[in-house]
């Protein structure tokens, strides 16, 4: 973190004030979901299922009762509008009536069997007809998907190495997990559990919009795939400029280099995610998280022209043990959630009001920024958005990650949770469902209104 709290507009010694303040009513409020913490310790490593469920602001985490649509409920009897939504794997919002009936009636009928179901391929079809891409499979989760797409892409090119930007995230992916030093030498990304790889061997990293770099890179005829987001997501939100794809493609087209989009968040900006809506033309396109409703699936989709450099790849007698698969991949119980979620829940009609949400969600962030004269902004990519404590938007991944805060961020969320908003833990990230509606919109724009007037005054 390169810059001071008070260049964030506020005062570190109120930062920390509020901090005491809020841990002191979370833990009033919640005795239940500490208790239960404290108990699963005996258990569970860190006391959860799953270690980052600790990265939440508060003393100990909320344990859930039950959700609904955009609203959850936890064992204290507290309820909160969720604008975390499990980080987008719950952007069709909590138990929608059409998945909950899809996978019970599934479930009944079986949920795996090592072969298709005729429902598949409606899911392929759909997922060719919104994405553009003509061939597809399946997989439980996108970093498997993006593990997958990285394995094909190096037997079909012949070439070892991959290309991903500063501070991206694809999922626990070896390859990815590589940053940029100040110096601008590839190094791994720090907290990087027993790297199975010397990723300053296997990556190369570039920052989003640095064409030159990317085309010095590129011009080695080493690396056989480019894999990005369009936009990034996981260091707040940075946009590409107007022509940078554009460039990308171009550049990767003329030095031999699959590319593939990573869709898995970018969904947020509409049906057939970023891809469809700006006309990018990948060869490969990933996605997990949104499309099962909730219920574990990704998938991973490509041309037509790189479907058959595969097929003639594949060494069909040890095709189950290549390195590409999964036994659950594919699975009817996931091929069934896609589809009730994609044709009744995160429909067209829906990601127009979804975006419309996030329209109002903005304007009234960015009123209390005005009206409070702090130096922030806020970012919208369809119906996601995010707020940062700088006064522009970043252009590429180390500047977005210097204008983070940690400090401010768990006061800030911290606040939030104890006025009943969710956030997602890692940065300011706020996302629409379906089942959003204005008022918890409004709820979050009040809050956001009362914590920003405390932290100055
Ligand atoms: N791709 C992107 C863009 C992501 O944001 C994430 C997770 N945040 C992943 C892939 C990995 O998803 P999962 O953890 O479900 O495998």
């Amino acid at each position: 973190m390169s810059t001071s709290l008070s260049d964030r507009g506020i005062d570190p010694s109120r930062v920390e004030r509020l901090l005491e303040r809020e841990r002191a009513r979370f833990v009033q409020t919640h005795p239940r979901s500490a208790e239960i913490h404290r108990r699963a310790a005996g258990s569970m490593l860190y006391g959860v299922p799953m270690n980052w469920m600790t990265r939440w602001a508060s003393p100990s985490p909320v344990v859930v009762a039950s959700a609904a649509g955009a609203t959850v409920e936890d064992v204290d009897g507290n309820t909160y509008v969720d604008l975390c939504l499990g980080d987008t794997g719950a952007m069709a919002g909590h138990g929608p009536r059409a998945v909950v009936d899809a996978v019970a009636e599934q479930m009944a009928r079986g949920a795996t069997f090592m072969l298709p179901t005729e429902t598949s391929l409606w899911v392929a079809e759909e997922m060719a007809r919104r994405f553009g891409m003509s061939q597809w499979q399946f997989a439980l989760t996108a970093s498997d998907a993006n593990r997958f797409v990285l394995r094909l892409a190096r037997q079909v090119t012949g070439r070892s190495q991959v290309v991903v930007h500063n501070w991206c995230y694809h999922g626990s992916v070896d390859e990815t997990l590589a940053t940029l030093s100040p110096d601008g030498d590839v190094v791994p990304r720090h907290g990087s559990v027993g790297p199975a790889l010397d990723v300053t061997s296997s990556t190369r990293v570039v920052e989003i919009n640095d064409v030159a770099a990317l085309e010095a890179v590129l011009r080695g005829g080493t690396v056989a795939a480019v894999l990005v987001e369009p936009a990034l997501t996981n260091i707040g939100i940075v946009l590409p400029d107007d022509d940078y794809h554009h460039e990308l493609r171009r550049i990767t087209r003329e030095t031999g280099t699959l590319l593939i989009i990573d869709e898995t968040h970018t969904i947020c900006a509409g049906p057939g995610g970023y891809t469809r809506r700006e006309g990018l033309e990948p060869d490969l396109l990933t996605i997990g998280k949104t499309i099962g409703g909730g219920v574990p699936v990704a998938a991973y989709g490509m041309t037509d022209e790189l479907a058959g450099r595969v097929v003639d790849g594949t060494f069909w007698h040890e095709a189950d043990v290549g390195g590409v698969g999964g036994t659950l991949a594919g699975n009817a119980l996931s091929m069934a959630a896609v589809r009730a979620t994609l044709s009744e829940v995160l429909t067209e009609p829906a990601f127009e009001r979804m975006e419309e949400l996030a329209v109002r969600l903005c304007a009234g962030i960015e009123s209390v920024i005005d009206r409070h004269d702090v130096p922030w902004h806020v970012t919208r990519l369809g119906c996601r958005s995010e707020y940062l404590f700088s006064p522009h938007p970043p252009r590429n991944g180390a500047e977005a990650e210097a204008a983070g805060d940690e400090q401010l961020d768990a006061a800030l969320h911290l606040a939030m949770l104890n006025r009943g908003v969710l956030l997602t833990p890692f940065h300011n990230m706020t996302l629409m469902s379906p089942a959003t509606n204005a008022a918890q919109v409004d709820a979050h724009t009040a809050a956001f209104e009362e914590i920003v007037a405390e932290l100055l005054s």
